[in-house]
C-alpha cells in the first residue's frame, strides 16, 4: 500500500482521496479549507499542516485544484514549491483541469529535476468521483503511465493514455466543450418543449430514446425534479461550478487558437455561459443554464 499525499479536498478531490482510502492507501490531506480536510480525516485520511507535509516522503503526489495558476504556484513558482521536496521516485499525479502548456511546463521542469509529474484531469462530476468510476485520460510516458494506472484504478473506472504530456488536458478540453454544447442543447429544446405545455419528464424520456439522446439526458437532467440525486433537484448546488465550466470553455477556445481548429458550436456555448456567469451564477451547478433560457 502507498502514502499518498493529496492536496485540494473539494468536491472533486475530497471523495477521491476517500477512495484511496478505502482502497487501504494512506493519504496525507491537505486544503486551504479546514473543512474540506476535516471531511477526509474522518474517513481515516491523515491532517497534514502545509502541501510540502502532504508531498514529503510520499509514493504519490496528487492534486485536485481549481485551475493552471493554482496547480503551477504549487510545483514550480509558489512560495514553497512541491518539485523541491518530493522523493525522487514518487510520480506526481495533476488530475485537475488545466492548460496543456502549464503541464507541459511543470512536467518539463520536473524531468529536469529526474522527478515525475503526469496531467491526469478526469471526467465524471461530483457522482463518479464518489462512486469511483471517474474517467482518467492520462498525459505521460508509457512507464509513467503503468505506474499510475493502479492508482487512478481506486477512483476511476476508465483508465486512458491519451499521449505524452499534456494529451489528457487536450483531451479534457475537448470533452467538455462538448459537454457545455450537449448541456446547452438539451436545455434550449427542454425549454421549449415546456413552453409548448410538455411534461419536461415525458419529454425526457422520449429524447432519451430517440436521437437526441445524450449524457445530460441520461444522468444530468437540468429541469428540477425530473430526475433524483442530481444538482438541478437540489437548487443546482454541489456538482460542476458554472465559474469552472466557463473556465474550462476558455481552455477550449485557447487550444482552437493555437491549432486553428473552427469552434463555431464552442464558442456560442461560451458566450452562454458567460451570461450566464454575469447574472450571479458562477457558484451554481452549469446544468442551471436551463435558467437562462426560462428567464429571458
Ligand atoms: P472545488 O473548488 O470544489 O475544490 C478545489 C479545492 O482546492 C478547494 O477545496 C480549495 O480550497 C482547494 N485549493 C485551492 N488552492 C489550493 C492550494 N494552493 N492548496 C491547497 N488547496 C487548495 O473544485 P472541484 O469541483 O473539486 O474541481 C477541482 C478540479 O477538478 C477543477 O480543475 C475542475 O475543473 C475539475 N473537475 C471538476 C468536476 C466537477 O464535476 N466538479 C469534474 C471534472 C473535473
Amino acid at each position: 500500500m502507498a502514502t499518498i499525499g493529496f492536496i485540494g479536498l473539494g468536491n472533486m478531490g475530497g471523495p477521491m482521496a476517500i477512495n484511496l482510502l478505502k482502497a487501504g492507501h494512506e493519504v496525507k490531506a491537505f486544503d486551504l479549507s479546514q473543512a474540506a480536510v476535516e471531511h477526509v480525516v474522518s474517513e481515516g485520511g491523515t491532517a497534514v499542516a502545509s502541501a510540502v507535509e502532504a508531498a514529503a516522503g510520499a509514493d504519490f503526489v496528487i492534486s485536485m485544484l481549481p485551475a493552471g495558476v493554482h496547480v503551477q504556484g504549487l510545483y514550480l513558482t509558489g512560495e514553497a514549491p512541491l518539485l523541491d521536496v518530493v522523493s525522487d521516485n514518487a510520480l506526481i499525479i495533476d488530475s485537475s483541469t488545466i492548460d496543456a502548456a502549464t503541464a507541459q511546463r511543470v512536467s518539463a521542469a520536473a524531468t529536469e529535476r529526474g522527478l515525475s509529474f503526469i496531467d491526469a484531469p478526469v471526467s465524471g462530476g461530483v457522482g463518479g468521483a464518489i462512486a469511483g468510476t471517474l474517467a482518467f485520460m492520462v498525459g505521460a510516458t508509457d512507464e509513467q503511465f503503468a505506474k499510475a494506472k493502479p492508482i487512478l484504478e481506486c477512483m476511476g473506472k476508465n483508465i486512458f493514455h491519451a499521449g505524452q504530456s499534456g494529451a489528457g488536458q487536450i483531451a479534457k478540453a475537448c470533452n467538455n466543450m462538448m459537454l457545455s454544447i450537449l448541456m446547452a442543447g438539451t436545455s434550449e429544446a427542454l425549454n421549449m418543449g415546456m413552453k409548448n405545455g410538455l411534461d419536461p419528464a415525458v419529454l425526457s424520456e422520449i429524447m432519451k430514446q430517440s436521437s437526441g439522446n445524450n449524457w445530460a439526458l441520461q444522468v444530468y437532467n437540468p429541469v428540477p425534479g425530473v430526475m433524483e440525486g442530481v444538482p438541478s433537484s437540489n437548487n443546482y448546488q454541489g456538482g460542476f461550478q458554472v465559474d469552472l465550466m466557463f473556465k474550462d470553455l476558455g481552455l477550449a477556445m485557447e487550444l482552437s487558437q493555437q491549432s486553428n481548429s473552427p469552434v463555431p458550436m464552442g464558442s456560442a456555448a461560451r458566450s452562454l455561459f458567460s451570461l450566464h456567469k454575469s447574472k450571479g451564477n458562477g457558484g451554481l451547478d452549469f446544468s442551471s443554464i436551463l435558467k437562462l433560457y426560462q428567464d429571458s
